[in-house]
This record gives C-alpha cells, structure tokens and sequence, in this order.
C-alpha cells in the first residue's frame, strides 16, 4: 500500500474510512515489512524525546551553543503561570513548547526532526499543548503523530522540507503543515479537513524566507517556530469550523516549492540576506568573528 499525493491518500481515507494515521501506519508497515508494534514503539520513543526537549527548558533555561538564543521558553512559562497570557492558556503552551524545543536543538540537546532540526519545536508545541488542556492520551498523540508524518511525507516526496532549497516556508511551514493536520485529526477532523488545514497553513506561509543570523539555527528559527505553532492553531481551528480551502494540499506544495526554487539564494540559508544582515545582526558578525 502506498500513495504518492494528498489525494491519492484522501481516496484510500474516504473509500474505507479511514483515518490519515490509520492509512500512514498502513503505509509504513507495508513499505518497510514491520509490525504495528513495531512501528508504534518507534513513535513512542520520538514522542518522550520530543516531550522532554518541550518541558526541560520551561523549568530551567538553557543557553545556545552560539550565543543568540536562551531562556525564552522559561520566559513565556512564567509570564502564563503568572496568569499574563493574552493568548489564552492553548496558544501560550505551544509557543512556550515549540521555543523551548530549538533551545534544546541549539544546545546539541536530544531534539526529533520534524521535519527539520530547524524547524523541530512547532510539531512537539502544539501537541503537547493539545495533549494538555485537553486531557489526550499518548495513544491518541501517536496517532497524531502519524497524521503529521504523511504530511511530512507528502512534501518530501513532491516538494522540498530543506531550508537551503525552498527557504523557511518548507521548514517551518512544512512543520505546521504537519502539526496543523495533526491536530485536526486529534480533534474530530475528518481527512479532509487535515488537509485543509495543512494547505491553510502552507499558504499563510508562502515565501517565508531562510535567514539565519550568523548562520546558526537559532534566530530568528527560534520565533519561527513559535510563529508556526500559532499558524498550525489558526489553520486546525477554521478547518474544525467547516472552512474548506480553494487550493488543495497537492497543488499548495507544487506552489511552494515552485516559490522556494525562485527564491534568490540569498534567501536560502546562506545567511546573506533577510535578517542576518540587519545592522544589529551584522554588529553581532563583527563582535563573533
Ligand atoms: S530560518 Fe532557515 S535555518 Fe532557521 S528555521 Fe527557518 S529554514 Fe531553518
């Protein structure tokens, strides 16, 4: 069993009814001849790594490798429990979550790509987030996880989750793709609207450009992350409300990737344009090198 496109997966979904994990897991155990188990297994790992680089840093902070990032996540932790959140308790969580998770990554710490090392946080934020206000099980989470990774599939298969070929809206925005799907399934969306949602989020994303400071993974990825957490929020809640999307999931990766392939290599994680070369960016360059 396999699919190449979201609407080759969405026929296998709707001609049996099935969910996007149940069909990803179908998928998975088939191409690579394993288990169930086996598999399951393999995302329960994923999902404690991706736990603990979310909450770690919430209690304790933890400074980058380069410099430039540290302690965000415990910030934004103390301001909700202060009861100062102006975003409500859900969306202070995924931020916090998905900061907290590029502190680890930017610190050599454990971190599960998703897709991208980069763009780790948003995936592990917004399913924590989920898990904890509405009380899911890790089971359920698994399976979102699933969910997530037939969208992850789908954009390597027919587009780019690499920073340096299609800029940061196939990492990050690829991620809440991902997580914006995700989420769907979690909370009663059918497949279809996980693909919504997905595609909501991807075009809310278009031609966000890659341009790390200094080079390093860390800023402005850091608030990218939180920024995708938010946008995967936003994509599931309107798909979730019965808002559908004129463009689907297929023909939004195909845009994306065309958008990335033209973006100037400046803008492609060489660290020449964007952000990184701002005039406080640029005074950090002179202080480092
Ligand atoms: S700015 Fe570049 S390096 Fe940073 S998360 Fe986005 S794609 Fe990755």
């Amino acid at each position: 069993m396999d699919f190449k496109k979201a609407e080759e997966m969405l026929e296998i979904c709707e001609k049996n009814g099935y969910s996007i994990s149940q069909v990803m897991k179908m998928r998975e155990r088939s191409q690579f001849e394993t288990t169930e188990d086996e598999i399951k297994n393999k995302m329960q790992q994923a999902w404690k790594i991706m736990k603990e680089s979310a909450i770690s840093p919430t209690k304790t902070a933890v400074k980058s490798m380069g410099g430039l990032i540290g302690g965000e996540a415990k910030k934004l932790n103390d301001h909700r429990n202060a009861g100062k959140s102006i975003v409500g308790s859900l969306m202070s969580k995924a931020i916090t979550y998905s900061m907290a998770v590029l502190e680890v990554n930017a610190s050599m710490g454990l971190i599960v790509a998703s897709p991208t090392a980069g763009s780790s946080g948003v995936l592990p934020g917004v399913m924590l987030a989920l898990q904890e206000e509405y009380d899911i099980s890790d089971d359920r989470i698994i399976d979102g996880l699933f969910n997530a990774s037939a969208i992850g599939y789908l954009a390597m298969q027919n587009a780019t989750v690499s920073g340096a070929v299609g800029g940061c809206q196939a990492e990050v925005g690829v991620a809440a793709a991902m997580a914006a799907s995700a989420a769907t399934e979690l909370m009663g969306g059918t497949p279809r609207e996980c693909t919504y949602a997905a595609s909501t989020v991807l075009m809310n994303m278009l031609g966000l450009i890659c341009d790390p400071v200094l080079g390093l993974v860390e800023y402005p990825c850091q608030n990218r992350n939180a920024s995708g957490a938010a946008n995967a929020l936003v994509a599931a809640e309107m798909s979730l409300s019965g808002i559908t999307q004129m463009i689907p999931l297929d023909e939004m990766l195909d845009c994306m990737y065309n958008v990335g392939r033209r973006l100037p290599v400046e803008f492609r994680e060489t660290a020449k344009g964007g952000c990184a070369i701002t005039p406080s960016a640029c005074k950090l360059c002179d202080k480092c090198f």
